[in-house]
């Protein structure tokens, strides 16, 4: 009798875990399993990029690597995930009312994160992010409506909120775009507000002199010390009652796993990520893995634990797709074992800083370092969507090593 994968979620961990699930069933030579893919659409979106220009663009598509090495795809969006009778309820993309549901013999889930938004007055109204492709857009049209208003302070200015990865990358792309838009001589403004006392709060000592540095030479400014305590129309207030008028606000401060990962009946970890085993099996249940950022696994022995990042994300799936079919053919798993860490960070018209080492040791900076970033996020964290069967089995293979 055939038996099931299903794999939710088409991003970094769900794309590679359907691949690495077929190139073990294609090396031990089985026909009898099968794996299905479920998501919105094939198309594998490229949320790195989403703080760069164009960002309707960022996608690659899936489908034809998918037929390639047999990974059917089924477009819909997991509703409910019954794990007592290994079932999940798939609707709509866009509507909530179920219209279908299947069944499985392990589950891999990849369904990723989404942005933080707490609950700050206006907040959703009126602050943009870079979090999915339809966020991203949203703020572009903005920033290029900016052109059709009034000059005044709020219009030439950006505020970001949160100074860590995102809000760092966010903050040095916006000079050069807000010039672009509004006149090269125009006096732009773009201001970091950070909760914490330090710029990149998360990225430690290593790193920051040198992203201090290329920030103030791109004319990026930062209050550090409190947050954002509302939002509207015309800007943001402090907590401690600092007001910046902006018309543009742009909130980027934190992940949460998706929030499939609630019904499944195990323990989390603060940002909602499943606590995983070194196979990436949900610890406490048998058919069920996790991957990518939905699961929080420890990289080495160190027990340093993954990282909301694709770097994780990629190697992630990897192993969960292949430990995933190795359960289900009893074949040996390959632990998941990452213990490698790097960071590139983009700087905008300055640059980047390249990490490596959990203490982020500074590698390189400037223009070698935004060389190793277009390469990460141009050509490395790409899916292989035009290779044969065996390079696309090949890419999945859960022993090489990603640096993103
Ligand atoms: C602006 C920005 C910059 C970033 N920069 C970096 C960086 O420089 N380096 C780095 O390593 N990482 C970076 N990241 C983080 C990185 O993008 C994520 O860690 C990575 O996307 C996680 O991969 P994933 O496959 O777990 O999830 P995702 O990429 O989020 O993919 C999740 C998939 O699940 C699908 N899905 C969601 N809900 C459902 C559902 N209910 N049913 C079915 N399918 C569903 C989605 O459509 C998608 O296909 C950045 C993220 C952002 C937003």
């Amino acid at each position: 009798m055939t038996q099931r994968i299903l794999v939710i979620g088409a991003g970094f961990a769900g794309t590679w875990s359907a691949l690495a699930s077929a190139r073990l069933l294609d090396m031990a030579g089985r026909t009898d399993v099968e794996i299905v893919l479920v998501a919105p659409e094939p198309h594998l979106h490229i949320r790195p990029r989403l703080y760069e220009k164009n960002p309707g663009g960022m996608k690659a598509p899936l489908q034809k690597l998918f037929d390639t090495v047999g990974v059917q795809f089924i477009q819909g969006r997991v509703a409910h995930i019954d794990v007592e009778h290994r079932m999940v309820t798939i609707a709509d993309i866009d509507a909530d009312a179920p219209h279908g549901a299947i069944s499985y013999d392990r589950l891999v889930l990849a369904a990723g994160s989404r942005l933080f938004s707490p609950p700050i007055p206006g907040l959703q109204a009126h602050a943009f992010n870079v979090d999915q492709i339809a966020d991203a857009m949203a703020l572009e049209a903005h920033l290029a409506d900016l052109a059709s208003r009034p000059a005044s302070p709020g219009r030439n200015t950006v505020v970001v909120a949160g100074a860590g990865f995102t809000g760092i990358e966010t903050a040095a792309e916006m000079p050069s775009r807000l010039r672009e838009i509004l006149g090269e001589n125009t006096d732009v403004r773009v201001v970091m507000v950070e909760r914490n006392d330090a710029v990149g709060p998360d990225l430690g000592p290593g790193p920051r002199p040198i992203i201090t540095q290329a920030l103030t030479e791109l004319g990026v400014t930062w209050k550090l010390g409190s947050g954002v305590a509302s939002v509207d129309e015309r800007g943001v207030t402090l907590e401690n009652g600092e007001r910046i008028d902006a018309d543009t606000v742009i909130w980027t401060a934190g992940a949460r796993a998706n929030t499939l990962t609630a019904q499944i009946p195990a323990e989390r970890d603060a940002f909602g990520r499943l606590l995983v085993d070194a196979n990436l099996k949900v610890l406490g249940l048998d058919e069920v893995y996790a991957t990518g950022d939905c699961a929080r696994a420890a990289t080495d022995d160190a027990g340093n634990p993954t990282m909301m990042a694709c770097q994780h994300a990629i190697s992630l799936g990897r192993s969960a797709g292949h430990n995933v079919a190795a359960d289900l053919l009893g074949e040996a798993p390959i632990p998941y074992h990452q213990p490698k860490y790097v960071t590139c960070l983009d700087l905008g018209p300055w640059g980047a800083v390249y990490t490596e080492g959990w203490d982020r040791q500074v590698v390189l900076t400037g223009a070698q370092a935004k060389k190793l970033k277009s390469e990460i996020n141009s050509v490395w964290i790409y899916p292989p969507s035009d290779a044969t069967r065996a390079q696309a089995l090949a890419s999945a293979d859960p022993r090489q090593a990603v640096v993103a």
